[in-house]
């Protein structure tokens, strides 16, 4: 059982974000209603997943495929309805850990990520949603495709047959809250491009994920449809970053 405390802490900050949300979308005149929060739970345990299904919190956002599998099958155990988006960097040898769990995929950067998603899709008979993941600040050890290779990419990924291609997602490198604006704005330009290129209709490739605790007000005013939203919501992660395990730590709120 989670503590009463821990569940009114969250549902205090989950006002609050909201708040905030809704204040950036109405300074750029847009409708709350088009922008969601995903709350990133990566390295904190299951039991405090727990506690934010309490406060209604349903869509969560986990980097490492096993934590993602480990959380999924205990909140799954115990009856709880969750929608899963896979944020971290994919790596072809965990899509079948992740292809069946994840209702979004964020990270894809690559036509050989691409193709492996497909083959799954293709296996189950089942379309495989993501993002394609764009490098927007320069910097050599980021992931994500430079934007030049932006658009092959997305013309590849588009004749995949078990994928659909929701938008595109960008991690913006520490800067000012001017270099991570323009940060923003190239993703959103992206998109407008590719809708003029590729696009079926105004509202084809309809996600940008951007924006995390540090800079979401910001990606809001820029466009952002998908917050990535973790030490805001939860406190500060577990120290110790587990690769691939379940987390045991417990989380310091
Ligand atoms: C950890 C992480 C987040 C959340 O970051 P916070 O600063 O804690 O909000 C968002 N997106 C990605 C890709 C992450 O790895």
């Amino acid at each position: 059982m989670s503590s009463p405390l821990l569940i009114e802490l969250l549902a205090e900050r989950w006002h609050q974000l909201h708040e905030r949300v809704r204040e950036s979308a109405r300074r750029a005149g847009r409708r709350a209603e088009e922008i969601r929060i995903i709350a990133v739970s990566k390295s904190h345990p299951p039991e405090l997943l727990e506690a934010a299904l309490a406060v209604g919190i349903r869509c969560f956002g986990e980097n490492y495929a096993q934590e993602l599998r480990a959380k999924a099958d205990y909140l799954q155990q115990r009856g709880h309805q969750v929608e899963w988006h896979f944020i971290g960097h994919l790596q072809t040898n965990k899509v079948k850990l992740i292809a069946p769990i994840a209702t979004l995929i964020h990270g894809v950067d690559s036509l050989h990520a691409a193709d492996a998603l497909n083959r799954w899709g293709e296996r189950h008979g089942k379309p495989v949603h993501i993002l394609l993941q764009v490098n927007t600040s320069g910097e050599q050890t980021k992931h994500g495709c430079a934007p030049e290779e932006l658009f092959p990419l997305a013309e590849a990924v588009l004749r995949l047959p078990f994928l659909r291609l929701d938008g595109l997602m960008t991690i913006p490198a520490p800067g000012t809250p001017e270099q991570v604006r323009r940060e923003f704005r190239l993703l959103r330009s992206l998109r407008e491009e590719l809708r003029q290129r590729y696009g079926s209709s105004p509202e084809s490739f309809p996600h940008l994920s951007m924006g995390m605790s540090a800079d979401y007000e910001l990606a809001v005013e820029e466009g952002a449809t998908l917050l990535r939203i973790g030490t805001a919501l939860f406190g500060e992660r577990p120290r110790k970053q587990p690769q691939e395990t379940r987390p045991t730590e417990q989380s310091q709120l």
